[in-house]
């Protein structure tokens, strides 16, 4: 007779003080604070465990308020039970701060921004409030993770996943993700990825499509690219591999207004671009001149500005170089 195979016992796994049993989803709302009206302010996470042990990946979006579409990507990936893995656990929260979101906002009422408030504290601003629970309730019981965002101020970023390349652990989930772009970003103070990589747990940034607006090929781009990453750490058995090429940017600078006018873009997010040629122009609304804008060096549209009233100093155009960098250029704009 041959020999029964035992299951073998899934450890216990508590997070928020909450049990989450194997093969089961389990909703922790996590009590944030009150509003003036005294109605509570609650952050929903979804824990979602694999029926064998594993890796415990968070996803989470919404840091900033008006970034929807890490919202919306974390929304589908729920409702398909994409975040439920075979082995291992995902930690999944779709809005990190509630308050930016009900107010259309980047940020909590107070103006702070949650992701420079890291690691935060219990007694300290709202957005330290928030950045605190993250911290203490949540990251402790994970091992690594994927924050979701999207460009601000009216500037779309081409997908991407912005993380240090010198580090072994952010580059190996950055190429299971295997986005169009890769971006080496530095870790910014007091921001998410700086206090978990503290405490020894790599998480990577997702940057794609614009504040306010649904990008589908932002969406796509973010789920699929989880899906590889849940591939690699074997919390699932396959995902489809990418079908773009994956580029990985070493220098990028923002293309700035040097007149104030009307800025037309001759090219696209994702573009790629030769050095010296014209890839839009600046024109004085009352028909007076045209300034021709050339790109500085060989390179790809990673981000680009859709608001066409611009100022001087204005940023217009994210242009990432696959090459070193060859000349000094203006202080790059990394928000996430
Ligand atoms: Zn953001």
């Amino acid at each position: 007779m041959p020999e029964r195979k035992s299951a073998v016992r899934l450890p216990e796994f508590e997070i928020c003080g909450t049990s989450v049993p194997g093969g089961k989803q389990v909703q922790i709302d996590v009590n944030i604070a009150r509003l003036p009206s005294r109605t509570p302010i609650s952050m929903p996470v979804f824990v979602n465990r694999g029926r064998e042990a594993g890796p415990t990946l968070l996803l989470l979006a919404g840091m900033h308020g008006d970034e929807i579409n890490g919202i919306e990507t974390l929304r589908r990936m729920l409702k398909h039970k994409l975040c439920m893995p075979r082995r291992g656990a995902v930690v999944c929260i779709p809005i990190v701060n509630i308050y930016g979101f009900i107010n259309f906002s980047r940020e909590v009422p107070d103006g702070k921004d949650v992701n420079r408030s890291f690691p935060g504290s219990i007694r300290g601003s709202l957005a330290g409030r928030i950045a605190h629970h993250v911290i203490s309730d949540i990251v402790p019981h994970v091992d690594c993770g994927i924050d979701f965002h999207t460009g601000g101020a009216a500037r779309t970023n081409y997908p991407q996943i912005r993380c240090v390349m010198d580090n072994e652990e952010n580059r190996a989930l950055a190429h299971a993700f295997a986005p169009p772009f890769i971006v080496n970003a530095p870790l910014r103070p007091r921001s998410l990825r700086q206090t978990a990589a503290k405490m020894d747990k790599p998480i990577i940034v997702f940057e794609g499509g614009e504040s306010m607006r649904l990008d589908e090929f932002a969406i796509v781009s973010a789920i699929k690219g989880t899906q590889r990453v849940m591939a690699h750490l074997d919390m699932i058995d396959e995902a489809a591999p990418a079908e773009h090429e994956m580029r990985s940017i070493s220098h990028s600078s923002w293309l700035r207004a040097r007149y104030a006018g009307l800025f037309h873009s001759y090219v696209n997010s994702g573009d790629a671009v030769a050095a010296r040629q014209i890839i839009g122009t600046i024109t004085d609304p009352y028909g007076d001149f045209e300034v021709k804008l050339r790109a500085p060096y060989d390179g790809f549209v990673i981000g680009l500005a859709n608001n066409p009233v611009v100022h001087q100093g204005d940023a217009l155009m994210h242009i990432g170089s696959t090459e070193p960098p060859i000349s000094k250029t203006t202080k790059i704009d990394m928000r996430d």
